[in-house]
């Protein structure tokens, strides 16, 4: 079945907003859509990054009635470039999770409603996929860009850890968090991404570097990482391969131990952090407002936390217990160790080449489908992901195939500030396998 694009052109305004609300009834695409947005190209932005005026609710309860009175670095630079955001995308609550139903107005995936959207970025992956030439910014954490890009058909950009400013998001886990880009083909991204470089007073772990483009023909594929992929998915990869084999790319199958332990290892790190960024919240000063101060100490910040969603709920319990003191060094500094192992292997062979796989190891589900998994199982759905956001790797996302009308994606990892290397593949896929968005490849 092919999808029902909408193919909004936003030169058709005033009916182009309409539209797109209507769309968004079905698809849950934003949390806030704009009224008016001026001259210029339109951008969203994901809802856990801060625009002007504009709700921040990062999906979540307790953050209901925020309206920063900043623009997030990203979005104050593109705004200076004549960009314009025409709203704020829907995600899993704070980026907890990888379809896009950890929020209230579960998101729908845009080729047929019954299946998911992908996530956590999840509204800015259908935004890019129903609004024509539009780039949505987005952000993440552990897969947060390329699931929802590989689920919905779009390119999902996430870029080396520090390059793009991250003063604005409202943090999950700092030593992970990027933000990034999507949109529908390389040029696009890489057009908005360089408007968002630059080091940034405001972020210390903000960097500023001389980008390459490393011209590698050499992909490599991780036997370990195949191991959990659906043999079906293995298959259409294997065809993708073959045409990159076409152009000249030579591909070589290598082994990488201690990336089985990533998911744990992420997990683990995630957990920590994202409990004690989450412990800001509690109706007193970050969040909304509690007006009952006649509560006790512990009745009052309950009454508060309550609001989280069951998985905001589960990171809180389970990140708080990894830091403590009784079993930190079993868990939290081990990771730590592994992290770095796995950043030391990686390295070494991406000096020479890049790295590729399916972006994820399953197709794309329904929603049916997801509710019924358990939380350790929808972890491991993040196998492929993981590993560049744990490294700080930058990576892409791209279609490369339509299995029964979904679409899928296969994910390109380079080494550090070697960003330009994956515009270049990307490019030159693009060029030779012309597809005609949501519809065959060429
Ligand atoms: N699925 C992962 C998680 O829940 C990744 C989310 C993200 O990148 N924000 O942590």
């Amino acid at each position: 079945m092919k999808a029902d694009f909408l193919e909004l052109d936003k030169d058709e305004y005033p009916g182009f907003i309409e539209t797109l609300r209507d769309k968004n009834e079905e698809l849950n695409a934003f949390n806030f859509i704009q009224n008016s947005y001026g001259e210029g190209k339109i951008i969203s932005v994901k809802d856990n990054i801060c625009v002007k005026d504009m709700p921040a609710t990062a999906s979540s309860k307790i953050l209901e009635g925020y309206k920063p009175g900043f623009d997030a670095t990203v979005v104050r630079r593109l705004k200076e470039n004549g960009f314009r955001v025409i709203g704020k995308t829907n995600m899993d609550e704070f980026g907890f999770g990888s379809f896009g139903l950890n929020s209230e107005k579960q998101a729908k995936n845009p080729f047929d409603e019954k299946y998911v959207s992908g996530g956590s970025s999840s509204g800015s992956a259908i935004s890019t996929a129903i609004i024509k030439d539009h780039v949505s910014i987005a952000e993440s954490t552990g897969g947060s860009i390329s699931t929802p890009a590989a689920f919905c058909g779009v390119v999902g950009f996430t870029p080396t850890y520090g390059l793009v400013s991250r003063y604005g998001l409202i943090d999950y886990a700092n030593s992970l968090d990027k933000i990034g880009f999507m949109g529908r083909n390389a040029a696009a991204i890489k057009e908005v991404f360089n408007f968002s470089l630059g080091k940034d007073a405001k972020d210390t772990t903000s960097l500023e570097r001389e980008l390459i483009d490393n011209n590698s023909r050499k992909l490599y594929v991780i036997n370990g990482l195949m191991k959990g992929v659906n043999p079906l998915v293995v298959d259409r990869f294997n065809r993708l391969l073959d045409r990159l084999i076409s152009l000249g790319y030579t591909v070589e199958y290598k082994d990488l131990e201690y990336l089985d332990y990533s998911v744990p290892t992420y997990y683990i790190i995630s957990m920590a952090e994202a409990s004690t960024n989450l412990a800001k919240y509690q109706g007193f000063k970050y969040g909304f407002r509690l007006k009952d101060f006649s509560l006790d100490y512990n009745d009052f910040f309950k009454s508060a936390r309550k609001e989280f969603g069951k998985e905001a709920k589960r990171r809180v319990i389970l990140g708080t217990f990894i830091r403590s003191q009784s079993v930190r060094s079993k868990y939290y500094d081990k990771a730590l160790g592994i992290r770095h192992l796995i950043i030391r292997q990686m390295k070494k062979l991406l000096s020479d080449g890049l790295i590729i796989s399916p972006t994820m190891p399953i197709f794309t589900p329904k929603i049916e489908e997801v509710n019924d998994i358990n939380p350790v199982e929808a972890y491991s759905m993040d196998m492929l992901t993981i590993p560049p956001n744990l490294c700080g790797f930058p990576h892409v996302s791209f279609p490369y195939f339509y299995e029964k009308g979904m679409p899928m994606g296969a994910q390109l990892i380079a080494d550090h500030f070697n960003d330009y290397s994956l515009f270049s593949v990307l490019s030159e896929w693009e060029q030779n396998f012309k597809y005609k968005f949501a519809g065959e490849l060429g």
